[in-house]
């Protein structure tokens, strides 16, 4: 479990401090997370961080999962896809099993808290228990919703209009909305197993229990087996390369419980690299954090070649190791990349390819984009920073009424009547 003091080192004292002093003025406010998932994907990867850190700081914060069968992730699928823009057929028929599992839900979760967090599609129609309850309620989006499918995203927009306010990662995804949008990019956990420092033995004797060869360069990327990753067309992209250039593609994912697609991709993945054999796929247990820090910190050059994504916390975990990095120009990417600065930036799998060659053949500009990544994710996404977004906006959303917000009264009194005043 993650404790404060272990990020002064990383982040600093004033960090630490300022994030004491915030959670003062919320100290004994009880706070609820819902997803759907407690393990794989971002979300789950998250909220595992940052729930400890909640408690720590004396604000009750507790966690609660849906439960959807197979036929409601199947149709949250869909729309998770919709409302990325891909192209999708839904039929009315996917409306009903949702509201229809959300009913059931609603029955059995006791929402009580202060402030609700509903996080992605999946949960949101949750909101109609706010009705009756005299709580706050925020809706956290963590995709990409700047091109939504159109029909999905009016049937989604009535819940979403029903919460205070909600949150996306980019300033690109807001949409037009009667409550107040708020942007606080993701982040990830410097001391976790998925990103705490390795020494080289470590990551060798991991390589070697998973029997992944280091007598190349390794080109990798981590990630669900989801088209939307676009695992097939990273092995098109590595075999223009493969006969200029003498490295090994490693396709690393997992499966997350509230995705069913994970096993038919997997397939299509094992059978388009079964006749190369610098081309390797693993399928990792969705906890296998220590074994993903090793991966990355061995490769010579990390990929997220996505057709659409959210974020991509595969890309913040590879730069905060100093990896460079070749990722698509879509969703949150290039808040994270930034071109010929932090990594590059690619449109295509022809310009995937090209990069992975400039990259391989030119180690002293492919660390450099790695350092520049590090220090990137060191001032802009690490777990206090988003820890800290969290405080502020839990305290502007429980202070709406005030008229104004001041930060700075001698007794450290948090006022909210007609002002809210938030001091040390
Ligand atoms: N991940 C993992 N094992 C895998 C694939 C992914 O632990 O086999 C982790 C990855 O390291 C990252 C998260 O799952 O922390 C994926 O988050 P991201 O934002 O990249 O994508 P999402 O899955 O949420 O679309």
């Amino acid at each position: 479990m993650p404790r404060l003091e272990e990020y002064r080192q990383i982040v600093g004292a004033d960090t630490i401090e300022e994030l004491r002093l915030l959670a003062g003025y919320l100290k004994g406010r009880t706070m609820l997370h819902v997803n759907s998932t407690a393990v794989g994907g971002g979300v789950a990867e998250i909220l595992n961080r940052l729930m400890p850190l909640f408690s720590e700081l004396e604000i009750a914060a507790r966690w609660e999962l849906i439960k959807g069968g197979e036929a409601f992730y199947a149709v949250t699928k869909k729309f998770h896809n919709a409302l990325h823009g891909d192209r999708q057929e839904i039929a009315p028929k996917d409306y009903q099993v949702y509201e229809d599992v959300l009913d059931q839900n609603l029955s059995q979760m006791n929402c009580e808290a202060d402030l609700v967090f509903i996080h992605d599609l999946q949960p949101a129609a949750l909101v109609k228990k706010r009705k009756g309850l005299k709580n706050h309620w925020i809706w956290r989006c963590h995709i990409d919703l700047s091109q939504p499918d159109s029909q999905v995203w009016e049937f989604l927009k009535p819940y979403v209009e029903a919460y205070d306010a909600c949150v996306f990662h980019a300033p690109s995804f807001a949409q037009k909305l009667t409550i107040p949008q708020i942007m606080i990019a993701p982040s990830i956990d410097p001391v976790s197993d998925k990103n705490r420092e390795l020494e080289p033995h470590e990551v060798e004797a991991i390589l070697e229990r998973l029997k992944i060869p280091t007598d190349k360069p390794l080109v990798t990327q981590i990630s669900r087996f989801d088209y939307l990753k676009d695992p097939l067309g990273v092995i098109e992209a590595f075999q223009k390369v493969n006969p200029y250039v003498d490295a090994r593609l490693l396709l690393v994912g997992g499966m997350a419980d509230d995705d069913p697609e994970g096993a038919q991709v997997l397939a299509q993945v094992q059978e388009k690299a079964k006749n190369n054999p610098d081309v390797i796929v693993l399928c990792l247990s969705p906890t296998s954090h220590i074994e993903i820090n090793a991966i990355q910190r061995a490769s010579a050059v990390i990929l997220q070649k996505s057709l659409r994504e959210g974020f991509a916390l595969t890309v913040t975990e590879a730069l905060w190791k100093a990896k460079p990095v070749i990722a698509s120009a879509v969703g949150g990417i290039p808040l994270q990349v930034v071109h010929k600065y932090s990594g590059l930036l690619v449109h295509s799998i022809e310009g995937t390819a090209y990069a992975i060659k400039q990259l391989l053949s030119e180690p002293a500009y492919a660390k450099k984009l790695g350092q520049n990544g590090r220090e990137h994710v060191r001032q802009n996404f690490l777990l206090t920073r988003h820890l800290r977004d969290y405080l502020l906006l839990s305290l502007f959303i429980l202070n709406r009424q005030s008229d104004f917000i001041h930060l700075s009264l001698p007794d450290g009194t948090l006022k909210s009547q007609t002002s809210t005043i938030i001091n040390p």
